[in-house]
């Protein structure tokens, strides 16, 4: 996001405490403080909240822009998410669902006027998701993660990731995936044109790859 989006920006929603979800809130955060805006809001489990205090908004890696000018004003504001429980974050209804990874990790099921969407988080096979999923009456898109091609199964087992293998097997858990529109994400560059030529093979599923700055409009 150029400087002009993260002012605008009103809330996000982590899905877990690792790297690769997290690093651009320092950057944001700095930002908005400087700018003076009002308080980020940061939706995410309890156990996400507390690695976050602890291991990077931690006065040593980063600053605690949570009490940053002030605890009563702060930069960044975190809000507590309890898996399922409806919370209402920026005019959304917001859900999150437990799924698998090697840290707590969190989908979230995304609620507007017009249009639902979900987002898978970071996930190795799971079933609550796609049990929810399924009940979901207005559910337009789906955000979801694939990492490795099929040859590293092993490897996305152990770091709970998805191949296009389980991919599809978990796709199947939704009912009728040639119906719910899936966009994949967290392809691991190196792997990018095999994971995208393993997923064109895919049958009955609506898939397509996102790519860096796809803006979505609900
Ligand atoms: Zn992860
Ligand atoms: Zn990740």
């Amino acid at each position: 996001m150029d400087l002009n989006a993260q002012l605008r920006l009103e809330a996000c929603l982590i899905s877990h405490a690792h790297l690769d979800h997290i690093r651009d809130l320092a950057t944001i955060a700095d930002n908005r403080c400087q700018a003076e805006c009002e308080p980020l809001i940061v939706g995410a489990t309890a156990p996400t909240i507390r690695t976050l205090k602890k291991h990077f908004f931690n006065n040593l890696i980063w600053p605690d822009f949570s009490e940053i000018p002030s605890k009563a004003n702060p930069t960044v504001r975190f809000v507590e998410l309890k898996h399922e429980k409806p919370t209402t974050i920026a005019g959304y209804v917001v859900r999150s669902v437990a799924v698998q990874h090697t840290i707590d990790s969190s989908g979230f099921i995304v609620q507007g006027d017009d249009a639902t969407i979900a987002y898978s988080g970071d996930t190795g096979p799971t079933d609550r998701l796609w049990e929810l999923l399924r009940k979901e009456p207005n559910l337009k898109a789906l955000l979801m993660e694939v990492s490795f091609p099929n040859r590293e199964q092993k490897l996305a087992t152990v770091s709970g990731h998805h191949t296009p293998r389980t991919l599809i097997k978990d796709l199947k858990k939704f009912g009728k995936p040639e119906d719910l529109p899936t966009l994949l994400y967290h392809i691991k560059p190196v792997f990018q044109a095999e994971v995208e030529q393993e997923c064109a093979k895919l049958k009955r599923v609506n898939l397509a790859v996102m790519a860096l700055d796809e803006e979505f409009v609900l």
